[in-house]
């Protein structure tokens, strides 16, 4: 058996210092500083009286498509959404881009800050087939030990626009992801009805989850929102469906906004946002929240064709969820740090996440009193560990190179 006593952090919920016995990856006991009768052979590390978090919650990456460890890329993308995409696929294949190597560099810089769990859309289409996708399956099995990764087969250049993607998303949940992705079946599309009837089609044969980028904004979204309802409730999908973005959730007058809640209640749909950057539209998360919506947080591109604002850092994402929210009280703060953790482990399906005997050891150290000013901060990770083992110190990822 591997014993580790982290020793004198402090837990949220605990009063005092604590010591932390890990025994197989797993909180064994947490005791007040200096009274634990820890095993002879525990390795120690000293906390020095740092904040413990749970490690932190990436529900929504694109780990396939970062440019993240290459130089520096000026924008150059078109406005338009499809402009991104078209961009995107043109740049891609003109560096060569290896989705292997470069989703195992952003999955270590997330190490190094303290994310211990992701979901991660991989580009599925009939132009690159699953090319991203057996990279990213590749870079899972090679770091299973060091970081849990949930893979969406994400059609990124639609679904009925392009002929072959159904059949390829199929055929990526049989090769090993998890849950199925959709894009806008309205503005990409233009055959919601035929987008969605393939994708729930999928899900029932094979028991997947969803989750569908929403880019669509006011009651273009909202009606697609009812559609995905109608097919939970066809399909027996409760809580088996995530909405990414859902800008439209930002735009609907009261009345409609409140049907859609209860719709998103009733099938006890998720939503996803990462607080977009600009003028963009985004979901009344306080009042989701209050009303008992699921929600949970991600990355999304990290310094990739489609922006540069991004550096895959989660306490700084949930920095942006407060400040895009106006949140300045405690509860704002802490509702944006739940977003990055307990909520996002909800969502993605992480059964002993948390700070409690019995979870795995999935924890960051950070030099905050509280979470709330871990979050207004973002201050650097001093220790990371996954399922007890030490993967980052001091903001570095202590991992051998990658080959
Ligand atoms: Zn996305």
């Amino acid at each position: 058996m591997t014993r580790l006593l982290l020793q004198r952090v402090r837990v949220p919920g605990q009063a005092g210092a604590c010591d932390l016995l890990v025994e197989d990856g797993r909180i064994a006991r947490i005791e007040s500083a200096g009274a634990s009768s820890a095993p002879v052979d525990a390795v120690r590390l000293e906390g020095d009286g740092a904040l413990a978090l749970p490690g932190l919650v990436d529900a929504h990456a694109h780990l396939d498509k970062t440019l993240w460890g290459q130089p520096w890329h000026p924008h150059a993308a078109g406005p338009t959404l499809m402009d991104k995409i078209t961009h995107e696929r043109e740049e891609l294949a003109r560096r060569g881009h290896s989705s292997e190597r470069a989703s195992a560099r952003i999955l270590r810089h997330g190490l190094a800050r303290g994310t211990t769990h992701w979901r991660t859309h991989v580009d599925v289409g009939p132009d690159i087939g699953l090319a991203h996708l057996h990279g990213v399956l590749a870079m899972r099995e090679a770091h299973r030990d060091v970081a849990d990764v949930q893979i969406v087969a994400f059609p990124q250049t639609g679904v009925m626009r392009a002929p072959g993607t159904l059949a390829l998303l199929e055929q990526a949940v049989r090769d090993g992801t998890e849950v199925l992705g959709g894009l806008d079946p309205m503005g990409i599309d233009h055959d919601p009805r035929g987008q969605l009837d393939g994708l729930f089609g999928i899900a029932e044969r094979h028991g997947s989850e969803l989750d569908i980028h929403l880019h669509d904004r006011g009651d273009l979204g909202a009606v697609t929102v009812e559609m995905i309802a109608e097919r939970c409730a066809a399909l027996g999908l409760h809580g088996r469906v995530v909405l990414s973005h859902a800008f439209c959730l930002g735009m609907l007058e009261a009345a409609r906004l409140e049907a859609i809640v209860e719709l998103l209640l009733r099938h006890d749909i998720a939503v996803m946002s990462h607080a977009p950057s600009g003028p963009t539209p985004f979901p009344p998360l306080k009042l989701l929240h209050e009303r008992g919506v699921r929600l949970c947080t991600g990355s999304d591109g990290v310094r990739d064709t489609w922006s540069p604002l991004n550096n895959g850092d989660m306490l700084e994402r949930a920095y942006l969820l407060a400040y895009r929210s106006g949140w300045r009280e405690d509860a704002g703060l802490e509702l944006a740090l739940h977003m990055a953790t307990h909520a996002g482990a909800q969502v993605v399906g992480a059964p002993r996440y948390g700070l409690q005997v019995g979870c795995d050891a999935d924890l960051v150290l950070v030099d905050a009193e509280c979470g709330p000013e871990a979050v207004v901060m973002h201050p650097p990770r001093r220790l990371v560990l996954k399922r007890g083992r030490v993967v980052a110190r001091d903001g570095r990822c202590v991992l051998s190179a990658i080959g």
